[in-house]
């Protein structure tokens, strides 16, 4: 199973991802922390990246894909697995739906979490107070936030779509959550 898996900051994604990851068995593909081994490495690749993430833009997207193409092809995403933190603009979107086309593996779902704004926020100012997060200052986060919505919304329409959106409300407990996610997942 090929799953994207889309949430705002604060939205529990993190805490998601690793249930739904467990519970379906297939493996994590998040292009954040393949750049961030990139750029450990010190490759040409973490060094181009790296220069991209420290202001905290997006890494080109000819750069992502390259990266991205050449671990798809690795056996172990062979059966699935779940695309965190990719795609994240239009351009990744249709590169992907291409390549898994061509290997006859399309994309089977899209797993949005949605949240009130000024929930989400408050959520994050409490996590900043208790775990002491740098990227949790109230400016930050609302930098966060509209990036968010600044990138995500037009991807979110382009699945709506192709009817591969399943919008999951992010606002209750994680168990209530989770059920909503796999409820949700074994409608399609
Ligand atoms: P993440 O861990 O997913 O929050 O990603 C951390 C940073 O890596 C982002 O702020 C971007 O600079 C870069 N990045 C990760 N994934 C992508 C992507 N799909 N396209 C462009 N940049 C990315």
């Amino acid at each position: 199973m090929f799953l994207v898996f889309i949430g705002p900051p604060g939205a529990g994604k993190g805490t998601q991802s690793k249930r739904l990851l467990a519970h379906l068995r297939i493996p994590h593909f998040s292009t954040g922390e393949m750049l961030r081994a990139a750029i450990e490495e010190d490759s040409d690749l973490g060094r181009l990246a790296g220069q991209y993430m420290d202001g905290g833009r997006l890494v080109p997207d000819d750069v992502v894909m390259r990266l991205v193409l050449e671990r798809l092809s690795l056996p172990k995403y062979a059966l699935g697995c779940l695309f965190d933190g990719f795609p994240r603009t239009i351009t990744q979107a249709q590169a992907l739906d291409q390549a898994l086309q061509d290997r006859g593996t399309p994309l089977d779902a899209v797993i949005e979490l949605q949240g009130f704004e000024r929930e989400l926020i408050s959520r994050m100012q409490k996590r900043a107070i208790t775990e002491q997060r740098a990227d949790d200052t109230p400016a930050v986060i609302a930098q966060r936030m509209e990036v968010y919505k600044r990138q995500t919304a037009p991807l979110l329409s382009y699945y709506e779509q192709r009817g591969l959106l399943h919008s999951i409300n992010a606002m209750g407990s994680p168990d209530e959550v989770f059920s909503l996610i796999t409820a949700s997942l074994a409608t399609k």
